[in-house]
């Protein structure tokens, strides 16, 4: 057992991480982790954090390694965040933190989920920090892409890139830790295009399958302009009901809780003083379920991308595994009514409206745009 076991299809990077973490002679206070969506940055940063943390540079099993995992070691530090922009306070809470001693630990780790979401001012106050670190600290940022941080902060950071793992690196840690059946992760961790939480929950939640054959066949749907249309609305209120269920809950106790610091009772009527505060918290869930309802849109539209690449790869005689091995029958009718060139057309009009749902256009018009342009030509 270590605390590498999930960190699946990243030998160079966990070799690269690992070796660090045990030598505290070769230590690099400012790592850049970067790598794509679904690629485990997080679960890679835990997982160094851990290590840093370990007497045996990671053991997977003792007190260190399993509370720096789970997220509760005292020197370890987690930003994550669903907002758009990380705010000036949160870095500057951060900087503050960590300038301290660790008080267990080796080391007192802080770890950036988003260091993408950084406004350049707030990259400034982080940039001090990261330059002459107290000689404890280690920083851990996360980022999509090199190119998503400021030349300032990467050319400080050492960087360790994170690649797409392989479906059956995906598959293999679904068999061994969620219990999944081998041929049902196989087919999940393809169908996620080894997006490791994505494959999670197409192997074990139902639902979740169901929705994404549910998008999957709008591909098949569209005859007309009208389809078009109504196959457009259906994306956009299913990602809003995702983006609702995910967000809910969470809104209800994160609104308890603040009521509670505010010293309100459960009912009781808020004074009017208050209601600007309880007023920014709603504003600022609203953004959130906003960008949920982007980032489940977004999904949908990768899985109608991964659908017409299977077609063209069909068209095209290509030697390649497919995406959707359940949706064959989908992908074996559109590859026999239409010619690669069309599908290159679908593919360039998808990732056109995913371009415009990231440029802040209305989703219903984004994916308006796109569904028609999906309807089969003459
Ligand atoms: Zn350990």
């Amino acid at each position: 057992m270590s605390v590498w076991d999930e960190v699946v299809g990243q030998e160079s990077a966990v070799s690269m991480l690992s070796t660090s973490a045990t030598r505290a002679e070769a230590m690099t206070h400012a790592w850049l982790l970067t790598g794509p969506p679904g690629s485990g940055r997080s679960v890679a940063a835990r997982a160094f954090a851990a290590a840093l943390q370990c007497e045996q540079g990671g053991c997977g099993s003792c007190h260190a390694c399993t509370t720096a995992l789970a997220g509760t070691h005292p020197d370890v530090t987690l930003l994550a965040t669903d907002k758009v922009v990380i705010t000036i306070d949160e870095v500057r809470d951060l900087v503050g933190t960590a300038a301290r001693t660790p008080t267990l630990g080796r080391w007192r780790v802080i770890i950036v989920e988003d260091a993408d979401r950084m406004a350049e001012r707030t990259t400034n106050l982080l940039l001090k920090s990261i330059e002459e670190p107290p000689p404890h600290t280690v920083w851990v940022l996360c980022a999509p892409s090199v190119q998503d941080v400021l030349p300032t902060i990467r050319s400080r950071c050492r960087a360790v890139v994170l690649r797409v793992p392989p479906a059956d690196a995906v598959a293999d840690l679904l068999v061994r830790r969620d219990g999944v059946d081998p041929a049902v992760a196989l087919t999940a961790a393809r169908a996620a295009q080894s997006h490791v939480g994505m494959a999670r929950r197409l192997a074990r939640d139902a639902g979740a399958r169901e929705r994404r054959s549910a998008v999957l066949d709008v591909a098949r749907r569209i005859r007309g302009v009208g389809d078009a249309v109504l196959a457009a609305g259906e994306l956009v209120d299913v990602a809003k009901a995702e983006a609702a269920a995910a967000t809910e809950e969470r809104d209800a106790a994160e609104k308890a809780e603040l009521l509670r610091a505010l010293g309100v009772a459960d009912g009781e009527t808020l004074p009017p003083k208050l209601r600007s505060q309880v007023k920014q918290l709603e504003e600022g869930q609203k953004r959130r379920a906003t960008r949920r309802q982007r980032d489940v849109l977004d999904r949908a539209m990768l899985d109608l991308l991964s659908l017409y690449r299977d077609v063209l790869v069909v068209q095209l005689g290509a030697d390649v595994d497919p995406v959707n091995t359940e949706h064959a029958g989908i992908v074996r009718d559109l590859a026999r009514d239409s010619t690669p060139e069309q599908t290159i057309r679908r593919m360039d009009a998808i990732a056109v409206a995913r371009q415009r749902l990231d440029g802040n256009v209305a989703p219903l018009l984004a994916c308006e745009a796109m569904t028609i342009a999906l309807r089969p030509q003459g």
